[in-house]
This record gives C-alpha cells, sequence and structure tokens, in this order.
C-alpha cells in the first residue's frame, strides 16, 4: 500500500490523461507536495512550499484551486478534522474516506475498501437518504506512537 511518491505521480498523469483532466504545472506541483508530507499538510503550509516559476509567490486562491480541482477528481482527500489534505491512496477510484489518524504524531492512514460505506447505505434509516460526502474519521494512536509512550 505504500507506494513510493514517484508511482502516485506517474498513476496521477496517467489517470489524468486518460480522463482528459488537466494536470497543469501547479495542480500538479501541489499534488507533489501533499504525496510527499505523507501526513495531512494545511493549505497554508502548501502555499509556503510553493515556489513559483517566475519569483514572487503563488496567490492562495490559485492554491486552493489546485486543491479543489485534486480533491473533486478524487487524487487527495480533505482531513476535516485537522483542516489538511492527505493524497488518496487509490486515486481515480471513487470511494468514501475512511482514516485513521493518530492523535500524537499525526500520521494518518487511509483504509480502503467500500464495505462501511454500503453497510451504511443498506441501513433502514438510509433508505431513500442521498449521501453526497461521507467521512470516517477515526481517531487515537498509532502503533509507533503506543509504543513510544509505553517506553517513557
Ligand atoms: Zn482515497
Ligand atoms: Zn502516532
Amino acid at each position: 500500500m505504500s507506494s513510493s511518491a514517484e508511482q502516485m505521480l506517474a498513476r496521477a498523469e496517467a489517470l489524468a490523461a486518460e480522463r482528459g483532466l488537466a494536470l497543469t504545472p501547479l495542480r500538479r506541483q501541489v499534488y507533489e507536495l501533499v504525496v510527499r508530507a505523507r501526513k495531512p499538510i494545511g493549505a497554508y503550509d502548501l502555499i509556503d512550499a510553493i515556489k513559483p516559476q517566475r519569483g514572487g509567490r503563488v496567490p492562495p486562491t490559485t492554491v486552493y484551486r489546485a486543491l479543489d480541482f485534486l480533491v473533486e477528481h478524487g487524487f487527495v482527500h480533505r482531513i476535516a478534522s485537522k483542516n489538511a489534505f492527505l493524497a488518496c491512496c487509490e486515486a481515480g477510484k471513487p470511494h468514501a474516506g475512511q482514516f485513521l489518524i493518530c492523535e500524537e504524531c499525526g500520521a494518518t492512514l487511509e483504509i480502503p475498501g467500500d464495505e462501511l460505506a454500503s453497510t451504511l447505505s443498506a441501513s433502514p434509516p438510509a433508505h431513500g437518504f442521498e449521501v453526497r460526502h461521507q467521512v470516517v474519521e477515526l481517531s487515537g494512536l498509532c502503533s509507533d506512537c503506543q509504543q513510544r509512550l509505553r517506553n517513557t
């Protein structure tokens, strides 16, 4: 599941070409930064990290628009509780977001699979309800942090 940043970028480029999506240099740069961050990264950190091609600073709205594009097309998930962004582990395959978020170090893992989403939409209260957005965020301690805390 831990594909390298290069593999994820190559997959995103192939996907964009296949679907006729314009992965502009800026969108690609934002995506690459999100991929390399390996944990949720906030919009302000992205704005700081982007190197404009002609000097100066990239306007924040441009970065927000690039993020909207990446979220809309399933390259990136928005982690609401952290107001930050994480690269999707299965870009191009529409799915509900499910994440394990460590409260100590911020490490975030995506849980692939649609079983939970189908279970929820099959439950009687959900009949006739049109789900537009589903994100499940489980917070707790990752195994590294559990070990570290146990040893201190
Ligand atoms: Zn995903
Ligand atoms: Zn942790």
